[in-house]
């Protein structure tokens, strides 16, 4: 397995690749999660490149860029165990040298949901998705169900910009519990971490209800911020039942609806979401 640091040599290499090219860009601090989107890359494609960058536009200035979990050395002995070709790892200087200053913007779905609460961050999500898409050139690049929002964000901007690859979606990988693996539940302290299933019970109410003839919207939100209401260390930040594209808010489910919530347990913030179909 390769580790590449500069734009250069990643671009050395991806000429060097015959067939096609899978990529998987993370933040590093890998789990399951991450590892089931490689798989599927390695299954689908002849090559496979992953990155590992901490992408600092798309933190605000009062959130976690500093705290963030990092462990490259244990990344790279994890991708190496799943036959990865190469990691791309490059630092903040050689994706954002000294005048960089343009950006991908994709309008009114980065308003909503986590856009609203996290100005900013989708426009460094998008970003940096087509630096690395540009600099990796793959055939194919994998994305988790459990950033929603991201998925409809890099799906649009990959059609509005013409961009010459495919977006797979892999769904969430979950601890027993319930809860969706994230390189941020090492913030979760013990008491935390066994409160937090309640975003999966809270999204597994929405799904009974749906299944149970329930379309009502409002309902919906309701008997979820019920749910997670009772568990004293939750602190509702959003509940939505939105369109799966346009991501407005429903009144009546009559089409895909995208069940998303974010919940903070002290300073930790996690989110998660299903998709009810019709
Ligand atoms: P991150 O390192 O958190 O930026 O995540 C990198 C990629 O892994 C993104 O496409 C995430 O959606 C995906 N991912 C993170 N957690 C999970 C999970 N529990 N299940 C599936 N994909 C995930």
């Amino acid at each position: 397995m390769e580790i590449v640091k500069t734009i250069g040599d990643m671009k050395a290499l991806r000429r060097q690749m015959r067939g096609q090219v899978g990529f998987v860009p993370t933040m590093g601090y890998l789990h399951e999660g991450h590892l089931v989107l490689v798989r599927n890359s390695r299954k689908g494609n002849d090559h496979t490149v992953a990155s590992i960058f901490v992408n600092p536009t798309q933190f605000g200035p009062k959130e976690d860029f500093t705290a963030y979990p990092r462990d490259p050395e244990r990344d790279f002995a994890m991708l190496e165990r799943e036959e990865v070709d190469a990691v791309f790892i490059p630092g903040a200087g050689e994706m954002y040298p000294p005048g960089f200053d343009t950006w991908v913007e994709a309008g009114k779905i980065t308003e909503r949901l986590e856009g609203a609460v996290r100005p900013g961050h989708f426009r460094g999500v998008a970003t940096v998705c087509t630096k690395l898409f540009n600099i990796v050139e793959p055939d194919r690049a994998y994305f988790g169900q459990k950033d929603a929002q991201q998925v409809t964000v890099i799906i649009k901007v990959v059609r509005d910009l013409d961009m010459n690859l495919e977006i797979v979606v892999v769904p969430t990988v979950r601890e027993a519990d319930g809860l969706a693996m994230s390189s941020r539940n090492v913030y979760l302290n013990p008491m935390e971490r066994k409160a937090a299933v309640i975003l999966w019970k809270a999204l597994s109410t929405a799904d009974k209800l749906w299944a149970g003839g329930e379309s009502n919207a409002d309902r919906i939100r309701g008997e979820m911020m019920t749910t997670i209401e009772k568990e004293p260390l939750a602190v509702i930040d959003y509940v939505s039942v939105a369109d799966t594209e346009t991501l407005e808010e429903l009144e009546v489910i009559n089409r895909a609806a995208l069940v998303s919530l974010a919940v903070k347990f002290g300073r930790t913030r996690l989110i998660d979401n299903i998709v009810l179909k019709k």
